[in-house]
This record gives structure tokens, sequence and C-alpha cells, in this order.
């Protein structure tokens, strides 16, 4: 099988994917403005980080894909900077808050207390020094990296590197999220007890 370590993810996991540090309970996200940036302190672990390849979440420059966890709302707090943010696309079931000088987006919150990812708010972990955060667990919406500018001829590829990182490629969420998303509507709807 020929080696696919040269196909570009994120530089987050291109050299491999990373460990959680047991006991690892947050830290600070810094925008890359490299002066007085916005500074965002996460007072809890990460779950369901993940490579994403939609085109909303921000990426680094040159990536193919975002690097995309949650954390309970409660944990966030804008320590430095809270003046220069700005909300994405105010329309989206997802705010996502941006330093308005260098694009960053810092965190994103989502409003509608009904929606199924409601109480979790969404954060690139790459933004933090700290080292322990949890690392990416999958790949999400890889199809629509192609939307996102990769050549389609690049897919296999791509999905062969991801696979060798560990990160399952799925074109939606994972399994266990797309779950709780229908399980979330199902008790909506009154046909499962809440
Ligand atoms: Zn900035
Ligand atoms: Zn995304």
């Amino acid at each position: 099988m020929t080696s696919t370590q040269g196909v570009p993810i994120h530089p987050a996991v291109d050299h491999g994917v990373p460990k959680a540090r047991p006991g690892f309970s947050g830290g600070v996200l810094s925008c890359h403005c490299p002066a007085d940036p916005v500074r965002v302190h996460v007072g809890a672990q990460t779950a369901h980080n993940h490579v994403c390849g939609c085109t909303r979440c921000w990426k680094p420059p040159g990536a193919a894909f975002s690097l995309v966890a949650v954390v309970p709302r409660d944990a966030i707090r804008v320590i430095d900077g809270q003046d220069l943010l700005e909300v994405v696309d105010p329309g989206a079931a997802i705010r996502r808050h941006r330093c308005r000088r260098c694009g960053v987006h810092m965190y994103g919150r989502i409003d509608d207390k009904d929606h199924p990812f409601y109480g979790l708010d969404f954060v690139h972990t790459e933004l933090s020094t700290d080292q322990g955060w949890s690392p990416p667990e999958f790949a999400a919406f890889v199809s629509s990296a192609i939307e996102g500018g990769v050549d389609p001829s690049r897919m296999d590829g791509i999905r062969s590197r991801l696979r060798e990182l560990g990160l399952e490629p799925y074109d939606a969420l994972s399994p266990a999220l797309m779950d709780a998303i229908a399980t979330h509507l199902v008790r909506r709807s009154g046909a499962l007890p809440a």
C-alpha cells in the first residue's frame, strides 16, 4: 500500500494525532493578532474533537480541514478583546464569533434552545499553546472539502490518509453525534421519553 503521509489534512494532525493529558481541565485560546490578541479562557476539557471539511468552520491558511471540538457554554470566558469579536453570520444556527482584525473564530455558540447541540460551544483547540486537549477522533463532512476548493481527484488520497491517522471519514457527523441529533428530534416530537 502506498503511504499517504504526504497528504496534508491539518497542521495539528499532519505529523500524528496528539494525545489528551489525563486530568487536563482547559486552557486559553488566542487569536492570530500579533499584538493584543483576543483571548478566551476555556475552563473544561473538550469533547468530540474532530477535523471538519465543511466550509463554515474556521481553518488555518492552506488547510483543507478545520479542527473543532465542543465544550459546555458555561466554560467559555472572554478574557481579552471582547470588543473585537463579531458574529460571522447572525443568521446561522451556530453564531461563530471571530476576531474582526485577523478573522480567527474564537468560539461558536448556539442560542436556539431547541437545537440538538444547545449548551455546547464550538472551539478550535489549535489556538491554544496548552498541551493536553482531547485529540480529534474522526473526520466530519469530508466530501464538503470539495466545496472548500479541494480537487475531487484528491479525495481518495485524503480518505486514505484520514484512516491512516485513525480519523474515520464521515460525510456528515460521526454516528454518535448523528444518533444524538436523531434522539433529540424524536424526543422533542414526544415519541421517546425525555
Ligand atoms: Zn485577532
Ligand atoms: Zn465544520
